[in-house]
């Protein structure tokens, strides 16, 4: 049986790359310091035969006992706000949990897969995105924590394929939603649905006319799926071009959850990108991967997800 360590287990994107490595019959270790995901993400794997968890730092020295075949490096706050509240962590995950997690695939043989992000496009001034474009990041802004740290993670990465020869893979990963994001982790679409399960007023930053590109959790597990088993070292864009302005989106929320509220505008955050969508033309030819859920029918599932959380969770707030 192969094994894989994924690191931020615990998390949104990690918790669902735990189930679908389970699926396919892979022994599954999950790590993860809880700094921004949750145990009960990994509740329902609990007493699995082929799934075990680690509670670690990732920055500290990593040991694994045995074998491993491949790693997903998932672990790194996601959200503006967890990264303007953990600065340093963000970039310590991105630069020494990386090196850690190379240095671990290279003693084990292993193939490792680096979650990297749009943002190492930054504001973009290349619209559509594709991975040719070097991209336009304000390294000292509050943001550049989170995009110089996944650009450096990039960088290292390539570094130990040229130099030791690892096998790599880098997905650059596009706004993605579904099940199991924290309500309160201020990225748009749990801040939405948050509010309009609240009964509040849905908060638009600047004028609303930025955009996005929002793409389904299983469809962007299906990518990264499919470009671990490829054999492409360079990154690879993974996301869904179908674009919206967060104006247009708060509206297709209000439709969505059926509620009476209003948008209210607040202020833009700093750096906060004016236009978002990747161009996939390289993984649908690499990976024959495109995205197969429409925004309407992920809403909905995202939604209901939601609908479950108890009165606590909806109303704690932790930002
Ligand atoms: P998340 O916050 O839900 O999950 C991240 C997990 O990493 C959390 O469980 C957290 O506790 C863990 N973690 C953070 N620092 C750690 C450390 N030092 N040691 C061990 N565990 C640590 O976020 P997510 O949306 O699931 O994002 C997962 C990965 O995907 C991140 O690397 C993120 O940068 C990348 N990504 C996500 C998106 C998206 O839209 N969801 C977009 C681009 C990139
Ligand atoms: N946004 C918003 N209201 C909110 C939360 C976010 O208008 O309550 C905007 C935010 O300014 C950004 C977009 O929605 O333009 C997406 O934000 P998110 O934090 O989800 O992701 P990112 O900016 O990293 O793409």
């Amino acid at each position: 049986m192969n094994r894989v360590l994924i690191t931020g287990a615990a998390g949104f994107l990690g918790s669902h790359l735990c189930d679908r490595f389970i699926k396919e019959g892979f022994y599954v270790i999950g790590m993860d310091n809880f700094i921004t995901g949750d145990l009960k993400n990994l509740g329902h794997l609990e007493n699995h035969p082929n799934f075990e968890f680690i509670e670690h730092d990732v920055t500290e020295f990593i040991q694994i006992e045995g074998e491993l075949d491949y790693i997903l490096h998932f672990a790194s706050p996601a959200s503006p706000i967890d990264y303007l509240k953990i600065p340093i962590q963000t970039l310590k995950v991105g630069s020494l949990g990386t090196h850690n997690l190379l240095g671990l695939a290279k003693a084990k043989n292993a193939r490792i897969i680096i979650a990297s992000t749009s943002e190492v496009y930054g504001d973009p001034l290349v619209h559509p995105q594709s991975e040719d474009y070097y991209g336009n990041v304000n390294t000292i802004g509050p943001r550049g924590v989170y995009d110089e740290a996944k650009r450096f993670q990039e960088s290292i990465t390539m570094a130990y394929h040229r130099f030791h020869g690892l096998e790599t893979r880098i997905v650059r990963i596009f706004n993605t939603y579904g099940p199991r994001m924290r309500l309160n982790d201020g990225r748009v679409i749990p801040a939405f649905m948050g509010q309009a399960l609240r009964g509040e007023d849905l908060t638009v930053f600047g004028d609303g006319s930025q955009t996005r590109s929002f793409c389904y959790v299983d469809d962007q597990v299906e990518g990264i799926y499919r470009l671990l088993f490829s054999d492409y070292a360079y990154p690879v864009n993974i996301g869904n071009p179908h674009e919206i302005s967060i104006r247009d989106f708060a509206e297709e929320i209000i439709k969505l959850t059926n509620t009476n509220q209003k948008v209210i505008y607040k202020t833009l955050p700093v750096d906060d990108p004016l236009q978002r969508q990747p161009d996939i033309t390289l993984a649908k030819k690499l990976l024959h991967w495109e995205p197969k859920v429409n925004r309407e029918q992920g809403m909905k599932w995202t939604f209901d997800y939601f609908k479950t959380l108890s009165e606590e969770e909806l109303f704690k707030s932790e930002h």
